[in-house]
């Protein structure tokens, strides 16, 4: 395993040497670390797949650095989705659109449409550029396991990939918003740092907004179970008077008095939701890694904003545990 400091030019060489012949890196981006292979070539494709674990239903998001790349990649970039990608991007929302024949099969999973994204992230953005090729990479961890926010996670979950580029921890912490534009209406396919009133903001009049409720699979980011960790975790509720021996509590603001625990992370000291949407994965990782938590709780946030994004990913990590008792 290769290692390098982030602003070494030099390693992003290295790494885009690898992507070009075929091989994985795992890179920061600013939503979670990827791992990433060239997108164009189904073979590299396929041992994402293979190292995550990934079952081959669960398409892959495409990393462009640039918009030539987007006109490649789909046969119809409209005026829509280009006003979206000009407003958002660089940053952490995956338009999904009609996909060109470029585009191997194996990164749709058989899907005519192919979930593209402009990362905001430098480190990223030339690593696409120096591999001279478009970037398909999920988040670099086991499938339906945390997200990697650094190269420590990448490394635990992922110790033979080929490269990590280290880029320090990840500035936004959840994964990309996705939508995908029907007509006139923009359905959020999954919810992330970008949230439906900023989507609104940006394009008031063209666009109604819904979060899709598909009737097949359109995206296992809408799977009841995902980002889980590897011991219970529970959501504080009002039913829960107090904690067992053994847990770690994650709680988002210092006022909540109510619960005494083993270990406690705050992923943030006054409730701001961009500062627990950072610290989330990351409090999870470290619970997860310590051997005298047992059990994991977590303070609710209000699904309101960027909170529905937190909620999604909490309820998600949760799901085996939400509905059982202790
Ligand atoms: P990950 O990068 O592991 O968080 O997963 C990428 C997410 O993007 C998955 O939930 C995919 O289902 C979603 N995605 C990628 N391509 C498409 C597509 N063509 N249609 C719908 N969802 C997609
Ligand atoms: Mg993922």
């Amino acid at each position: 395993m290769l290692y390098f400091c982030p602003m070494n030019n030099n390693n992003i060489d290295e790494a885009a040497q690898i992507i070009k012949k075929g091989g994985l890196v795992a890179f920061p981006t600013e939503t979670v670390y990827g791992l990433g292979a060239n997108a164009l070539n189904p073979m590299a494709v396929a041992k994402i797949f293979e190292l995550k674990e990934r079952p081959s239903f669960d398409p892959l998001i495409i990393h462009i650095a640039s918009y030539d790349d987007l006109k490649a990649l789909s046969t119809e970039v409209n005026e829509k989705i280009m006003a979206l990608a000009k407003h958002f991007w660089p940053g952490p929302l995956t338009i999904v659109m009609p996909k060109s024949s470029i585009v191997p099969e194996i990164v749709t999973s058989g899907l005519d449409t192919v979930g593209i994204r402009m990362p905001n992230n430098p480190i990223a953005l030339e690593l696409i550029t120096k591999a001279g090729c478009p970037i398909a990479a999920p988040s670099a961890n086991k499938f339906g396991q945390l997200s990697p926010v650094n190269a420590h996670h990448v490394k635990k979950q992922l110790p033979d990939v080929d490269y990590i580029l280290d880029g320090g921890n990840t500035s936004v912490g959840i994964e990309s918003t996705i939508v995908s534009i029907d007509g006139d209406i923009c359905h959020l396919l999954r919810p992330g740092f970008i949230t439906i009133d900023d989507i609104e903001k940006a394009l008031p009049d063209t666009f109604v907004f819904d979060i899709a409720k598909p009737e097949k699979l359109v995206s296992p980011g809408l799977l009841k179970s995902h980002y889980s960790p590897k011991k219970p975790l529970y959501i504080l509720n009002d039913s829960i008077r107090r904690l067992p021996a053994n847990s770690g509590l994650i709680l988002h603001g210092r006022n909540n008095q109510l619960y005494s625990a083993e270990k406690i992370i705050y992923t943030s000291e006054t409730h701001d939701k961009i500062e627990i949407t950072a610290h989330l994965f990351d409090s999870l990782h470290k619970m997860e890694e310590d051997e005298s938590v047992k059990n994991i709780f977590i303070e609710p946030v209000e699904e309101k904003g960027l909170g529905i994004a937190i909620m999604d990913r909490v309820k998600k990590a949760a799901y085996q545990y939400n509905n059982s008792s202790l």
